[in-house]
């Protein structure tokens, strides 16, 4: 018997709108016993509990609730349960299942899903993205993999996985890398795994921390004015600039970003492209608290930012963490 324990966040898997359409709707308003209804009958050898912990579209989702979910899942780690499956609203799933990569504390599979159209649409994708998630999460191959997002017939790494399609149902990729595996109906076919740090090997200890270190995303553009910088520095403990190419900005960033090296701030330079790496360039680490986002995109490269402020205070610490996390 594998015991498997579903956690409802909300999202559009659990939104409703108009019979039919696909926009329009308002996401995380079905319970998660709702949801649960969607289903066809499970095997016998599956126990599946569930709980509701919020009904949140996914853009008001925050470091708050990831501490919460870590704590929960680990602390149910401890139980009888196998498996654990997360339904969580798309548009920031990919920045859930990076925090509980790094903040999870079990082997067990951690699965997230969700769903590109409510549940009201013709053709919904949630109760088939469900049922996949749920059968992944039973599956002991799912395990020691990191977090994972089962969708639209694809499993993802949590490190990795992105959102890259703003309306269309198989809406995820991990961009150069494709995917972890496939599904095909209630069976998994894993084909590569991550190298990167994650869980149980994290060094990341959440089950104190009350909050987040403030972190925030500074976009680069053509022109984008340097005092930008100046107000984000004067509000948060890091930096994350999304640079143009491979992490790029103008002189007078460099020149600016050099000064808050002054004030101890961190700044991650990454990039807003979505594909390939940010390494070492000494054109703008020669400034020592500048640190190259490695293949992580801005908004993952916040997270783990947050997260290593929380263990160190040295840059060199810190470019180390973002190479092997
Ligand atoms: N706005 C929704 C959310 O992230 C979108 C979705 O779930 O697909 O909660």
């Amino acid at each position: 018997m594998r015991h498997i324990h579903l956690i409802a966040t909300g999202g559009t898997i659990a939104g409703t709108g108009q019979a039919g359409k696909t926009s329009g709707y308002e996401a995380g308003s079905l319970p998660v016993s709702s949801l649960l209804r969607t289903l066809p009958p499970l095997p016998a050898d599956l126990r599946l509990t569930a709980e509701q912990i919020c009904s949140l579209d996914s853009n008001e989702v925050d470091g708050g609730l990831w501490l919460r979910l870590a704590r929960h899942i680990n602390q149910l780690a401890q139980t009888d349960i196998d498996g654990f499956v997360l339904t969580h609203g798309t548009d920031t799933m990919d920045e859930t299942a990076y925090f509980l990569n790094l903040a999870v504390k079990t082997q067990k599979p951690v699965v997230i899903t969700g769903a590109m159209r409510p549940s009201t649409a013709a053709s919904a994708d949630g109760p088939f993205n469900l049922w996949q998630a749920i059968h992944l999460a039973a599956k002991p191959e799912a395990a020691g993999k990191g977090v994972l997002v089962c969708f639209c017939d694809s499993i993802y790494s949590g490190r990795d996985v992105q959102k890259v399609n703003t309306y269309k149902t198989d809406a995820f990729n991990e961009q150069d890398i494709s995917c972890l595996g496939y599904m095909r109906d209630d069976q998994c076919y894993f084909l590569n795994s991550s190298l990167a740090v994650h869980t149980t090997a994290s060094c990341f200890d959440v089950s104190s921390l009350t909050e987040l270190p403030r972190v925030d995303i500074l976009y680069f553009y053509a022109g984008a004015p340097e005092d930008a910088l100046d107000f984000y520095a004067s509000r948060a403990q890091g930096l994350v600039i999304a640079g143009t190419g491979s992490g790029n900005y103008s002189s007078r960033w460099v020149k600016k970003i050099r000064e808050l090296s002054a004030r101890r701030l961190p700044v991650v330079r990454a990039s807003r492209i979505g594909h390939g790496i940010v390494s070492r360039d000494p054109h703008f680490e020669d400034s020592d608290n500048c640190i190259p986002a490695f293949t992580l995109p801005p908004q993952k490269a916040r997270i783990l930012l947050s997260l290593a402020l929380t263990v160190t205070d040295s840059f060199e610490e810190m470019e180390e963490i973002f190479r092997k996390y």
